[in-house]
């Protein structure tokens, strides 16, 4: 029988021999038996493997180090050690790819610095193992969450010829011959001769086109790549992230934020229930107490706050700021967090900002100045949800386009959806590598993602 580790580490002793696959953690010699720790990435622990030294060659065992890939089969048996329960006697051993002694992950700590440039093998280690199966169960949770709820799973493209918003600076997307580029008469670049005939780019959201199944399905939702050329050498943007975008139809901000507040919990909850030793991991080595805090969170209602409510508490603060703020400027990651680290002391949910600081599609409210936004601020991070509910009302969008100098007949399909049964909706992003990065504690979403793309960085 072969099992994966994380199985065999729950199996109770029994004299029928068991196959396990993997790679090699660490090798520890006594006098007659060498212990090796396996992994397979099923689980943080590994497991004990006992080599007894007279069953085998030596030569063998001197060729399994750190790193090798071995299988190893035996019975479990009742541990002799403190720190595992079972371990495998080990009957057959073979060593299916040995690893030289230059392997760069030898056994002490590295930084994530260090690791970041040996992306290919960090899932190797204790901190982004556990990394890549938290990053799993949320990814199945968000699934679970919106199919449990109804809603439809839709593929927006990821070639986009819309810009949505401006959400982002885009990556051109082109088949030119960039050292021979077409030219118009007027001088400018002449895509009709690109690839689509006319200028693309990478999606940097798929809401416009969500909004589309929206209006047509009622509940859909998205979980797919997302690109922004940020030019930002932050702790919290990614050049390529995924991003999830839920919109409802029928449904307004109230609507909105609430599904928002239970999906994070659910994910949340679908950790903290799934991946309890690697949490209890991020909490040892990572961030103390992310754990208690996360709990915290799934227990008690998001706080909610206007953004000029925001701005009234933030603003006899403006000496402890980098960026100080007044009525209609943008809250920044600062504002963010001293708003749901010193005020609130869990999540926030800022609504109703400044129509000049927003999306065009973003709907009005009566008060001419605000529109209906709103923004979910975790500790740590600020910014981790941002949505809306859309304009539906026809002449208000157009107005709101033409006031923003941008030409409706470039949305045209987008303003057709507020001429056939037009119906209030609403939706949001949650960038994935942000819960990610929320729920684990690691600092640096470069770290959340297997290969991250940023400024001047495209490796592997
Ligand atoms: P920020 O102000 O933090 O740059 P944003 O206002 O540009 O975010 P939105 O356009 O509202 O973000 O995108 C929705 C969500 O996508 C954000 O709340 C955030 O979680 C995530 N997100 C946005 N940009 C990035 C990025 N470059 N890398 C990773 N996640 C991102
Ligand atoms: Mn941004």
């Amino acid at each position: 029988m072969q099992e994966r580790i994380k199985a065999i580490l729950q199996m109770e002793p029994s004299p029928e021999p068991i196959r396990a696959e993997g790679w090699v953690r660490t090798k520890r010699d006594s006098k007659n038996v060498s212990f090796l720790e396996i992994n397979d990435g099923s689980c943080l622990k590994g497991l004990q493997a006992v080599v007894d030294k007279e069953k085998f060659d030596q030569s063998l065992l001197d060729s399994i180090g750190t790193g090798a890939s071995v299988v190893a089969e035996g019975p479990i048996v009742a541990s002799q050690g403190g720190s595992q329960k079972t371990e495998m006697q080990v009957e057959k051993l073979t060593l299916v790819g040995a690893c030289p002694q230059d392997y760069p992950l030898q056994k002490k700590r590295h930084t994530v610095e260090f690791l970041r440039e040996k992306a290919y093998l960090r899932p190797r280690t204790n901190l982004f193992g556990a990394i890549a199966r938290v990053r799993n169960t949320m990814a199945y949770a968000v699934h679970s969450f919106f199919q449990e709820n109804g809603f439809i799973y839709v593929n927006t493209p990821l070639i986009s010829a819309s810009d949505c918003e401006g959400a982002g600076a885009q990556f051109q997307v082109t088949t030119l011959d960039l050292n021979n580029v077409p030219k118009t008469e007027d001088g400018k670049v002449d895509y009709s001769k690109d690839f689509f005939g006319k200028m693309a780019n990478l999606t940097v959201s798929g809401q416009l086109e969500g909004e589309t199944y929206a209006t047509a399905m009622k509940d859909i939702y998205t979980f797919g790549p997302t690109f922004r050329a940020e030019n930002s050498n932050t702790a919290r943007h990614l050049a390529e992230f995924w991003m999830i975008e839920p919109e409802m139809a029928f449904c307004t901000l109230e609507g909105d934020m609430e599904c928002a507040e239970k999906f994070l919990k659910y994910i949340f909850s679908a950790v903290l229930e799934k991946n309890e030793e690697d949490m209890e991991f991020f909490s040892k080595f990572v961030l103390d107490g992310v754990v208690d805090t996360l709990r915290h969170v799934i227990e008690s209602p998001f706080e909610h706050m206007t953004y000029t409510d925001a701005i009234k508490v933030l603003e006899p603060n403006n000496d402890r700021f980098e960026f100080p703020v007044k009525w209609g400027v943008e809250i920044q990651s600062e504002h963010e967090r001293f708003l749901t680290e010193e005020i609130a002391k869990r999540p926030v949910i800022v609504t109703d900002y400044p129509k000049d600081i927003k999306a065009f599609y973003m709907k009005l409210n009566e008060d001419g100045k605000t529109v209906r936004a709103m923004d979910v601020l975790a500790p740590r991070l600020g910014e981790i949800i941002g949505g809306s509910e859309r304009e539906y009302r026809y002449d208000v969008l157009v107005s709101r386009l033409k006031e923003l100098g941008m030409n409706p007949e470039d949305y045209w399909w987008y303003l057709d959806l507020r001429k056939y049964g037009t119906v209030p909706h609403a939706g949001f992003g949650l960038g994935f590598e942000r819960a990610v990065q929320y729920v684990t504690g690691v600092a640096n979403i470069r770290d959340v993602i297997p290969y991250p793309r940023y400024v001047k960085s495209c490796e592997f």
